[in-house]
């Protein structure tokens, strides 16, 4: 039975290509691209995927997008204090309506991440370029579907614990960095009727979102935090007539 495609909206602040020659060399067409294209490329006809960006009108996510989204991916860095607040609140009700939500790496300090958070999320960094090892520690999980035990990424900004999160509903990597740290690199929460997931490679320096394996983990996880179909719940609070006859107590 054919299944609709999932509708992927991959939001990207797209400021460091512009800025910055070596990020540019890195990403020539932007990250945003480069993350579309690993979906497009992995997930065929079970998807449809756009693109939005910061700079245009809404940052791309007028009422019309976010209303035929049903999982939007986030990279952000350098300018989280630029997205308007209204558009993070849409973003944050279609959240808890039901779309998924992929959070990139430097969008752990976004505003739309930290509002469903509800913590600080803060982390340690460094920007050496070390090696990152990556551990799947979930292997029953979906997103880790057809991934190895461990897989290596030789150059990667360190970001390390304490990260400032609520206990993830999900754990399913573990980062361990060169210098010593480890990091929850991989957590799902639920939110509403939404599906969070945080994924911490993705450093705009280096090419991450044309590795193989990492484009299979967010394809992966496009697919878990899709909305079901069909969920009866109301996220109103209403005011509800008993299923069965109750004699009122004194
Ligand atoms: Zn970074």
């Amino acid at each position: 039975m054919a299944t609709a495609p999932i509708r992927v909206t991959v939001w990207h602040e797209f400021r460091h290509e512009k800025k910055s020659e070596k990020v540019l060399a890195t990403y020539p067409k932007g990250m945003h691209e480069a993350i579309a294209e690993g979906l497009r490329d992995s997930l065929g006809a079970q998807a449809s995927v756009r693109t939005a960006t910061l700079d245009e009108p809404c940052h791309g996510l007028t009422d019309e997008v976010l209303a035929n989204t049903d999982v939007m991916t986030w990279w952000g860095h350098t300018a989280h204090g630029e997205v308007q607040d209204a558009i993070v609140d849409k973003v944050h009700k279609r959240v808890l309506e039901g779309m998924g939500l992929i959070v990139l790496h430097s969008g752990h300090y976004s505003k739309i991440f930290r509002k469903l958070m509800g913590t600080g999320c803060g982390l340690k960094w460094r920007e050496v370029g070390e090696l990152e090892r990556l551990w799947c520690v979930n292997p029953g999980h979906p997103i880790a579907d057809g991934l190895p035990e461990h897989f290596e990424l030789p150059s990667e900004e360190m970001y390390g614990e304490l990260f400032d999160i609520p206990q993830p509903d999900e754990l399913v990597f573990l980062g361990w960095f060169e210098g010593g740290e480890v990091f929850r690199s991989g957590c799902c929460w639920t939110r509403g009727k939404g599906k969070v997931f945080y994924f911490q490679p993705g450093h705009e320096t280096y090419p991450q979102y044309f590795n193989p394996t990492i484009r299979k983990v967010i394809a992966n996880a496009v697919q878990y935090v899709a909305p079901r179909a069909g969920s009866p719940y109301s996220l109103a609070a209403p005011n509800t007539k008993p299923l069965s006859p109750i004699t009122p107590r004194k």
